[in-house]
């Protein structure tokens, strides 16, 4: 049994056939999937989803959505979270974080959605999914001021030093296809040095595709889809196994484990039903 502990199920690329792609994951052992929010626009969505599905799901204001969100978006986040606070399905306020990768962003407004976020993860006393990208430094001084009970920071892809400042503030490390590409070395070796405690697993599907769903701008630009989605987990699970030298049934239960823990409201749900 795998858990997919992000993806974004609710995307445009799954219109067509999103049915069909939970039926695929579930197939080969995705039992879980967790639906993060990005926005208030899709709030309702990735509830509805969770329900529909059996999957978990996150409320909250992605970084790069920071800049179309208004104020009083947060207000409305807060009534959400407000409205659904005994939903078992509800298991985090995510994404949320920082984004000093894409140019042009205003970090200082993001800072201010990113720690209003915290305060509010601390006043419903729920975990967080936080988005890294060269911004592991600053997500941390953050943490440190608004103290939360943990989450997953996903997609890591910082140092071994801030990996460790994660992991004693209660975080586990979110890994997935980066991992897959061979010349990915420093994330590699995190995955395989890391304490197998810290990680879990992801696909942050439809982005982030595995190595064999790689396509170049130019192959992409003809046409061919570079998609990811969940039921290539247990694949992007292998490349773990292989470097930790584990089996997939300890790697399973061992990153099964791990995300109950980062998200304990998980591990009271019941495996998803069948579609
Ligand atoms: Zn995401």
């Amino acid at each position: 049994m795998w858990i997919d502990t992000h993806c974004h199920l609710d995307a445009a690329e799954f219109e067509t056939d999103r049915a069909a792609v939970i039926e695929r994951a579930r197939a080969v052992g995705v039992a879980q999937i967790v639906l993060p929010a990005v926005g208030r626009a899709n709030f309702e969505t990735v509830r509805s989803l969770a329900h529909a599905h059996g999957f978990a799901y996150a409320l909250g204001i992605h970084p790069l959505f920071v800049e179309r969100a208004a104020d009083d978006d947060l207000v409305h986040l807060r009534d959400a979270l407000a409205e659904h606070r005994g939903d078992e399905r509800l298991v985090a306020i995510g994404e949320i974080g920082l984004d000093h990768f894409v140019p042009g962003l205003d970090r200082d407004r993001q800072a201010r959605f990113y720690t209003a976020q915290l305060r509010l993860a601390r006043e419903f006393e729920l975990p967080v999914i936080v988005h890294v990208r060269r911004s592991a430094d600053s997500l941390l001084k953050h943490l440190r001021q608004v103290r939360v009970v943990g989450g997953i920071v996903h997609a890591f892809n910082g140092s071994e030093q801030q990996a460790e400042a994660f992991v004693e503030r209660g975080f586990k490390l979110g890994f997935g296809g980066a991992m897959t590409f061979e010349r990915a070395l420093q994330i590699r070796r995190l995955a395989q040095e890391l304490p197998l405690d810290a990680i879990v697993l992801e696909t942050d599907a439809p982005d982030i595709p595995p190595q064999w769903l790689y396509r170049t701008a130019q192959e992409r630009a003809a046409g061919a889809s570079s998609r990811n989605e969940p039921g290539e987990l247990p694949r992007i699970a292998r490349s773990l196994a292989e470097l930790r030298g584990l089996s997939l049934a300890e790697l399973a239960a061992a990153t099964s484990r791990n995300a109950h823990a980062a998200l304990p409201r998980l591990a009271a749900l019941p495996a998803a039903a069948p579609a």
